[in-house]
């Protein structure tokens, strides 16, 4: 994997721990362009534990990127709920969502980035058309 790539993973990861501990669709959306130091500020915002902020603390530093990846991947992992990278039918941002369930039958959202609602059905996401 080339640098950028891993960049790219670790924020991934990053992105699932905040999305555990109830983070924003909009914070959500701003992991791939914070700073590491921005990252464990809104880190320490969503009450993560010590162990989490140190791992995160060492990226870039006491830590190489392949080793941070792969100590996230093994944080995220301990978790039983699943994780569903999505993307927006409206305007394709990507996105992360959190369900304690095998598979979304449907919810739905509203995207962070552009405002307008669409739904998840089956693990796919569709645009809403529902009138009332
Ligand atoms: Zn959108």
């Amino acid at each position: 994997m080339d640098a950028q790539t891993v960049d790219s993973q670790i924020r991934f990861e990053i992105a699932i721990a905040m999305a555990r501990l109830g983070a924003t669709d909009e914070l959500l959306s701003r992991v791939s362009s914070l700073s590491v130091a921005q990252i464990s500020e809104e880190l320490k915002g969503l009450g993560a534990v010590p162990m989490l902020l140190g791992i995160v603390g060492s990226w870039g530093d006491t830590l190489a990127d392949d080793e941070i990846l792969e100590t996230l991947r093994d944080w995220n992992q301990k978790s039983e709920e699943r994780v569903w990278r999505i993307t927006c039918p409206h305007c394709s941002i990507e996105m992360v969502l959190v369900f304690a369930m095998d598979t979304i039958v449907m919810a739905r959202r509203e995207c962070p980035s552009c405002n307008k609602e669409f739904l998840v059905v089956n693990d796919r996401t569709q645009i809403a058309e529902w009138r009332f």
